[in-house]
């Protein structure tokens, strides 16, 4: 590259990556690595960390040591970076001896740029050997919260990577996490002996992800409702707290015509690596998993990531959430959330293993994810604040209470009611009961359980009858996630909290939210993400002129045909964001196919012929004459139209109210 101010680092960036320029904390970090100092860098999924540990292997002389706990996607890290060109290896159990012994004698030959080891290979004295007599660019531990005893992604083999500073003190070494709460952070300078790092902490916001939170009523139609209207033929992941429900989920999704696999602990190995492996090389499969999925997958066109049961911890969430929407194009995290959810969480927690302190510290977990769950704000500036991050005064305008701010009312009187009902029955009777005989209390239903404790006999029964059913459900959870409440025992019985009394006492006022009617879906929200359905174009279409689509699907056509050949992933020979450049820019020869964000030297190199063969079949760029480009073609804007209306909102639940739609 000519200029001549330009440094090593960015022009590694333009030659071998293709890309124009660092995005946020990119260049101090590699900058400061290169330099050969210590780094701990906390960055969001889908954030850019890979590039931060790549650039400085491949700017310093020696190979750079990538310490990765996912043995699984070693060969399609290796199989990326070759596609760019660079020289890249791995040693992990699934290889045979003689392949490790190619390896080997590439690194001492330094003919690598990057090496990938499992943290138990690399612990072991015969790696740390064969590393030492060889050169060394840079440490690079990827996934470094792995290194916290208090995650649940520890790996013993981490607390070893400690040695690592003192047996090459002169090695820079990098830790990477996506996981942000100061306490891991700590953590993992102790942990791994990095007392001189520097810290980088780059923004958490991930704005092209829209966050939506939805009372849960048919959780498995409400998801199949989403995944038709707004993500059809899109690839994503569910999540689900349980095997049974993922393999439920996975069938009555397959069932209803929607592509998905089970992922799990229950399924064997060889099963989980071809699930994993399908859902990598395939555009538009869903798979459904319990959390044992998804870490340091970063394929890049993740469309949505739903939950059908509420996560443990805000970290967790997202952590999760953060798979999706990694190229940068409008994705959805959504979750359907409910009363069922917070007493089985409650209920595990207290009935769980752990001391005391570890009971305190998950309930504190939770409480943060309900008060997520609960919030009347804007959801992204709730989880940025939660990161230490100050949130936009305003709002996002891309989450759900953003774009449908819910209405909040004063549930006073509906708490004293739900709480009277829980005194009378401790102390008229003596007993403890479950959210559904309370509500059928309040409601004044002769059930036959309520018939056979005499409950209509109470001066409470039938005191709420100006709620319905679902509503008094709504009230309940909002209660027992601000605490007014608390939940008991293996039936999850219903009983007062030390706050309760103040509420009895009328000394406070509780403020309840109320649900938007209308869930929001991606085509009531205005911004970027654009309408889409049935028989729309996907995402990674959306935004694109009508015209150019014909291009962009060609070139998708092509490069499915030669990921084929190649038994890689689409993604690895160009991102979707890629593909949607070249057919706006409509290049029409090699150096101006350079110049698109994403084509490097190599890549040039191998398809440059291949995709101007593919824009010269077409019939040239729409509105210019033949062979002329226009670069600049503007987006068509989206008209009301296409926006949806009432009629496209996702079917009501049966029956006359949601189960739980508050
Ligand atoms: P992380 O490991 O933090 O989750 P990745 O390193 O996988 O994120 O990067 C996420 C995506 O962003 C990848 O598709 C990557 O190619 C892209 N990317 C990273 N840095 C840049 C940059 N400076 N310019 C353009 N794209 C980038
Ligand atoms: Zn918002």
């Amino acid at each position: 590259m000519a200029a001549v101010a330009e440094s090593e680092a960015l022009a590694a960036l333009h030659r071998v990556f293709g890309y124009e320029a660092f995005r946020g904390e990119q260049e101090a970090v590699i900058e400061h690595v290169v330099a050969g100092g210590d780094a701990v860098v906390l960055m969001p999924t889908g954030g850019g960390k890979s590039l931060c540990y790549q650039i400085p292997a491949l700017v310093r002389p020696g190979t750079g040591i990538v310490v990765s706990p996912l043995i699984a996607l070693m060969q399609d890290q290796v199989d990326a970076l070759r596609a760019l060109g660079v020289r890249a290896g791995f040693m992990n159990s699934t290889q045979d001896f003689d392949e490790r012994r190619v390896v080997e004698a590439e690194f001492l030959a330094g003919e690598l740029d990057l090496l990938y080891l499992a943290p138990e290979r690399l612990r072991l004295e015969s790696t740390l050997d064969l590393l030492s007599r060889g050169k060394i660019s840079v440490f690079a531990i990827d996934e470094a919260h792995c290194v916290s005893q208090w995650g649940h992604d520890f790996r013993p083999d981490y607390l070893a990577l400690s040695l690592l500073g003192e047996r090459w003190p002169d090695v820079p070494r990098i830790a990477l996490t996506a996981t942000a709460t100061h306490a891991t952070h700590q953590e993992i300078t102790q942990r791994l002996n990095m007392p001189t790092a520097r810290h980088f902490v780059a923004s958490f916001d991930r704005p092209n992800i829209q966050y939506r939170i939805v009372p849960k009523a048919d959780p498995k139609k409400q998801l199949l409702s989403l995944l038709r209207e707004e993500h059809a033929g899109d690839a994503g992941i569910v999540y689900c707290l349980s095997r049974n429900s993922v393999e439920k989920t996975a069938e009555f999704l397959t069932r209803n015509g929607i592509e998905a696999v089970p992922y799990h602990a229950g399924l064997d190995a060889g099963t989980r690596a071809a699930h994993q492996s399908r859902f990598l090389r395939e555009e538009s499969l869903v798979v459904v998993a319990t959390i044992a999925f998804g870490m340091g997958i970063d394929k890049p066109d993740v469309r949505f990531v739903a939950h059908l049961d509420l996560p443990k911890s805000v970290e967790g969430y997202y952590q999760e959430t953060g798979r999706a929407g990694r190229d940068g194009l409008p994705s959805t995290a959504w979750m359907a959330y409910g009363l069922n959810d917070v007493i089985q969480q409650r209920k595990l927690i207290q009935s769980g293993e752990g001391d005391e302190a570890f009971r305190r510290r998950a309930a504190a977990h939770l409480d943060a994810m309900l008060a997520l769950c609960e919030t009347a704000q804007c959801r992204r500036g709730q989880l940025l604040a939660y990161f230490g991050q100050d949130p936009d005064p305003a709002g996002c305008g891309n989450c759900d209470t953003c774009l449908t701010p819910p209405e909040t009312w004063d549930g006073t009187i509906a708490a004293q009611k739900v709480l009277s009902t829980v005194v009378r029955l401790q102390r008229e009777r003596r007993q403890k009961f479950g959210a559904v005989q309370i509500v059928d209390i309040l409601l004044g239903k002769r059930t036959g359980k309520v018939i056979q404790f005499d409950h209509d006999q109470l001066s409470v029964f039938g005191i709420g009858e100006e709620l319905a059913e679902g509503e008094w459900r709504g009230v309940i959870r909002q209660l027992l996630a601000q605490g007014l409440l608390a939940v008991e025992g293996e039936y999850g019985t219903l009983v007062l909290t030390e706050a309760s009394g103040s509420v009895l006492r009328r000394e406070r006022e509780v403020p309840l939210r109320k649900e938007p009617k209308k869930p929001v879906t991606s085509r009531s929200a205005s911004a970027s993400s654009s309408g889409r359905g049935a028989g729309k174009p996907k995402v990674a279409a959306a935004e694109l002129p009508e015209e150019l689509l014909p291009a962009f699907e060609a070139l998708r056509a092509w490069r499915a045909e030669q990921a084929r050949e190649q038994g890689v992933p689409a993604y690895v020979i160009f991102h979707d964001a890629t593909l949607r450049e070249i057919a706006t820019a409509w290049p029409t020869s090699i150096a101006e196919l350079g110049g698109i964000s994403g084509v490097g030297e190599k890549k040039l190199a191998t398809y440059g012929e291949g995709v101007l063969g593919v824009l010269a079949s077409l019939e040239g760029p729409p509105g210019a004459p033949a062979g002329q480009a226009d670069a600049g073609a503007p987006p068509v804007p989206r008209t009301a139209a296409d926006q949806g209306g009432p009629d496209d909102w996702p079917e009501p639940p049966e029956g006359p109210e949601p189960d739980d739609w508050m």
